[in-house]
């Protein structure tokens, strides 16, 4: 793998935090498309062929104006050498699929509220589809991945905030107007705290990395007694500083890990019992931690199941790994275009 910063720097994006990678080669009949997923740290894009595989891979800070997110997906384009079928984009929030419209997004990306994602990125004659994240991890999964074959499955992602996607009897679940499936927007505890979408208590509140990292932030406020500490830059500890202290024995750390583990388990079996699963994927950064991160709650969720679906469904993590969202837009472009189907 050669990551090579330099050429992008030609087309106009920041080339100090823009990340391109090449990463395989293709067959030159191959269809081609490419894939964004626009998150709340970072902005990723690639070169996708029909079988799933990166061409090249790029990645830089979240764009924060309309002119830097249409500058990474130009630049992008122009790395793609000859001409691709599609550009699609996996964006947070709530995404009009029909028309790209960006119709709810509040926190860091709110400036995108209210645009066509197709304007924003104007490529000619470029066809440009939108969904939301978590649903192109999904597509992902279902063309790829862990859903392949598979007719009803949820999927969260874990990260920053918490995403969800749901395939119903082989059809993505989208609501009467899109936003349905929102997982992550479920409420979990109805005397919670105030969450990004208005609501209180949601998933999002207690199981995500912004919930673990404020609530280990709020026993270091407390002078609690604590094993990390704010660095010298005013650093909090991250999420994956809190899950190796908590496995190292760190007190505070292990509380802030149990209880949100406990509450992502009463999540899982909430989602289980509402959708019957054949398979539940976990995705997203926190995910990462693979089989780890839910060994201690598995036996849990089985015993809360078992008497409503009288099995064990089992809990997979995402097979594409870091870039799943981007994957799954450029799918949706094969998907709009016939070019693949999704198995049934
Ligand atoms: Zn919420």
């Amino acid at each position: 793998m050669t990551i090579m910063p330099s050429r992008i720097a030609q087309s106009g994006y920041n080339a100090q935090t823009f990340v391109r990678e090449k990463l395989a080669s293709t067959d030159p009949g191959e269809p081609l498309a490419i894939g964004v997923d626009i998150g709340a740290t970072a902005i990723k894009g690639a070169i996708v062929g029909t079988g799933g595989d990166l061409v090249e891979a790029f990645h830089g800070p979240s764009p924060r104006s309309v002119s830097a997110l249409h500058d990474f997906v130009h630049s992008v384009l122009q790395c793609a050498g000859r001409p691709v079928r599609g550009i699609g984009v996996g964006c947070k929030g709530i995404i009009d699929g029909e028309s790209s419209r960006v119709n709810s997004l509040p926190g860091d990306l709110h400036f995108l509220e209210g645009r066509l994602l197709s304007e924003v990125i104007a490529a000619d004659d470029v066809p440009i589809c939108a969904e939301n994240d978590a649903r192109t991890a999904l597509i992902a999964e279902v063309l790829w991945g862990e859903a392949r074959g598979r007719r009803n499955v949820v999927m969260l992602t874990l990260g920053t905030g918490v995403g969800g996607a749901v395939l119903v009897n082989g059809t993505l679940l989208r609501g009467s107007t899109g936003a349905g499936g929102h997982l992550g927007h479920a409420t979990l505890d109805p005397h919670g705290e105030l969450c990004i979408c208005g609501n209180y208590g949601c998933v999002e509140t207690l199981f995500s990395s912004r919930a673990i990292e404020s609530a280990y932030w709020a026993h270091l406020h407390r002078a609690a007694p604590t094993r990390l500490v704010v660095d010298k830059a005013g650093q909090l500890p991250d999420t994956e500083a809190i899950f190796r202290a908590a496995a190292e024995g760190d007190e505070c750390a292990s509380f802030v890990v149990n209880r949100a583990l406990g509450h992502l388990a009463a999540a899982l079996v909430s989602f289980l019992h509402t959708f019957d699963p054949e398979v539940l994927i976990l995705g997203g950064n926190i995910a990462a931690a693979g089989q780890g991160l839910i060994a201690p709650i598995k036996d849990t969720i089985a015993r809360r199941t078992k008497i409503m679906l009288g099995r064990e469904i089992p809990i997979v993590f995402q097979k594409i790994v870091g870039y799943g969202g981007v994957t799954g837009a450029a799918g949706l472009v094969f998907l709009q275009q016939r070019l693949l189907t999704i198995e049934k």
